[in-house]
């Protein structure tokens, strides 16, 4: 477990916690179980969730079918953690068009909603609801099952309904309403990963050790991040912050950002570099969109105009000092 610092990002000690994290697990108990449960990593393990580990103890042995991870903060994840385990109460997941005061929620509390088809419509419509479309989150699934759902679910449109790799029928009616959504995040990428980590977990680990190396490297080493450092160099670009024109230090990795839209297919990609004070201060967004806010939620790039989970800013950071190794 990375240990807890309470420096701030200035002093170059912090550890932006690449795993706040929530998994889905299914019994391996009996050959036909059914049976799934949620939790979220780091911590669970002490006495707060007794609850908790008395269920997973009991219906042992499980293994993870799929992870969403990437949460800014640990209340997030929780947040997450329970609307995945109870969509049927969640106000995220809520019918907003109909009258009238019943709340009228997208999942019903039916006898197929602990399945694990049922949880990965319920983690693609979550990614997709605020406020979690707003935070830079990843998935990766550890079956095929939950690979093929989550990545035809998270940004379906109304018209492709009849292509989502759903299997029980009484699943179809929850695809349309997921497809209303708006789609998830364009940076959130969902992965398959059949050998990378060994999903076999017994509750002594589910303290999260076994889930160390399951990092998002994939982004923190992406060609967004990395590759953008070497264009950066390569073009000799001067070392000036694009906002207050004033001097950048390379050496001082989480002083500054580097515009972390994906690099495109075509054209040039935008190297636009900033103090993150400054890009913070700058908030190129109005207000009632985090612009009010002491830590923005996103930053619109004031070149290409993408906009950013400010969390994805900050990890692009860290992903950058990691492997250029400042
Ligand atoms: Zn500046
Ligand atoms: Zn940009």
């Amino acid at each position: 477990m990375a240990s807890k610092s309470r420096s701030t990002v200035a002093d170059g000690n912090h550890s932006y916690p690449p795993f706040y994290a929530c998994y889905l697990l299914k019994s391996l108990a009996t050959p036909n179980s059914q049976r799934t449960y949620v939790r979220h990593l780091p911590g669970q393990h002490n006495g707060e969730l007794t609850q908790g580990a008395w269920k997973t103890s009991r219906f042992r042995p499980w293994e993870v079918q799929m992870i969403v991870f990437g949460f800014p903060s640990k209340l997030t994840a929780l947040q997450f953690e329970w609307a995945w385990q109870n969509p049927d109460k969640s106000r995220h997941l809520r019918k907003e068009e109909q009258g009238g005061d019943e709340a009228q929620y997208m999942f019903k509390r039916d006898t197929r909603r602990n399945r694990v088809e049922r949880k990965a419509i319920v983690a693609a419509a979550l990614v997709r609801a605020s406020p979690f479309v707003h935070l830079p989150l990843q998935i990766r699934c550890f079956s095929t099952a939950t690979y093929d759902i989550t990545s035809s679910l998270v940004r379906l449109r109304d018209s492709d309904v009849r292509l989502a790799c759903v299997s029980e029928k009484a699943n179809h009616a929850l695809v349309e309403q997921v497809a209303h959504l708006p789609p998830a995040d364009r940076n959130l990428e969902v992965t398959l990963d059949l050998g990378g980590l060994s999903n076999s977990v017994t509750p002594s680990d589910e303290t999260g050790e076994a889930f160390l190396d399951l990092n998002d490297v994939q982004f923190r080493t992406g060609e967004a991040v990395v590759g953008k450092w070497a264009l950066l160099n390569e073009i000799n670009s001067s070392s000036h912050c694009n906002l207050c024109k004033r001097e950048i230090c390379y050496e001082d990795q989480l002083s500054f950002a580097i515009c972390p839209a994906p690099m495109p297919d075509l054209g040039e990609p935008c190297l636009h570099t900033a103090h993150l004070t400054c890009l913070a201060k700058h908030r190129a967004l109005p207000r009632g969109s985090g612009a009010d806010e002491i830590v923005p939620r996103r930053i619109k790039c004031p070149s290409c105009n993408v906009s950013t989970p400010w969390g994805a800013v900050v990890r692009s950071c860290f992903g950058r000092r990691d492997a250029v190794g400042t």
